[in-house]
């Protein structure tokens, strides 16, 4: 069983706009990608909940979390800010979305600005470098996201230890989009997200991020198997 977590500053998705394609919220969304893998048990944290979702009890019984924010990140606590990581340091998995390429949590795992280059309103052509890669399994060689922000390079952040996706658009920029690494438990940054298009709800995208669940989730055993990939993958998508 793999217990995912799944935090949202939960501010935009109030918004009319963004409840015509997210009426659950983003959180609601993400929650959705695995509502059929029987092997996954999905908790959410919000902002608003007590210790804005992120106590000691709910993260000590997290196998990885996933983090989307935005207009809030100064709002999320030092304290709890460092809870998070001691849980990284101490093998959590973290899949910090979009916009949360800014947390708190983030840049200090990264220990740079994690600064890029922006622009509203754009095409998105997604390309897969690593195919090989778990957190690409199941993928074509690149596939679009219709509409989407820009993310652009240069990105302010650590040479990553893997680069799994690389997206190009339609503006002309490049950014490196899904990015791996290391920090005690392993990180996955995903680029895709921008609350106001529907991304969460293409099937690939949907894809990419439960792949990557998988991938994070830590494993009692030294090296990750194929055993224990399947032993959590739903029937349909075993390797
Ligand atoms: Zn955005």
């Amino acid at each position: 069983m793999i217990n995912v977590r799944i935090w949202n500053e939960n501010i935009h998705d109030k918004e009319e706009r963004i409840k015509a394609h997210y009426p659950q919220g983003i959180h609601g969304a993400l929650a959705g990608i695995f509502s059929d893998c029987e092997n996954v048990r999905v908790t959410v944290g919000l902002l608003d909940d007590e210790d804005q979702g992120l106590s000691e009890e709910a993260l000590a019984d997290t196998d990885v979390l996933i983090w989307w924010g935005h207009h809030a990140h100064d709002k999320v606590t030092d304290e709890n800010v460092s809870r998070v990581i001691r849980h990284i340091h101490g093998g959590m998995g973290f899949i910090p979305l979009h916009s949360a390429h800014h947390s708190k949590v983030f840049r200090a795992l990264c220990g740079t600005s994690c600064n890029l280059r922006w622009r509203h309103g754009d095409r998105e052509r997604l390309w897969v470098c690593d195919p090989h890669h778990m957190i690409a399994r199941g993928l074509p060689d690149h596939f679009e996201i219709p509409a989407e922000e820009m993310y652009g390079e240069p990105f302010d952040i650590p040479s990553p230890d893997e680069t799994v996706f690389i997206g190009w658009f339609s503006g002309g920029e490049a950014f490196r989009s899904g990015v791996t690494f290391h920090r005690g438990g392993r990180i996955f940054y995903f680029q895709p997200g921008h609350e106001e298009y529907p991304v969460y709800l293409n099937e690939n995208i949907r894809k990419v991020i439960r792949n990557a669940v998988y991938w994070a989730a830590p494993c009692e055993r030294e090296h990750r198997c194929i055993e224990c990939i399947n032993a959590a993958a739903p029937e349909g998508e075993k390797a």
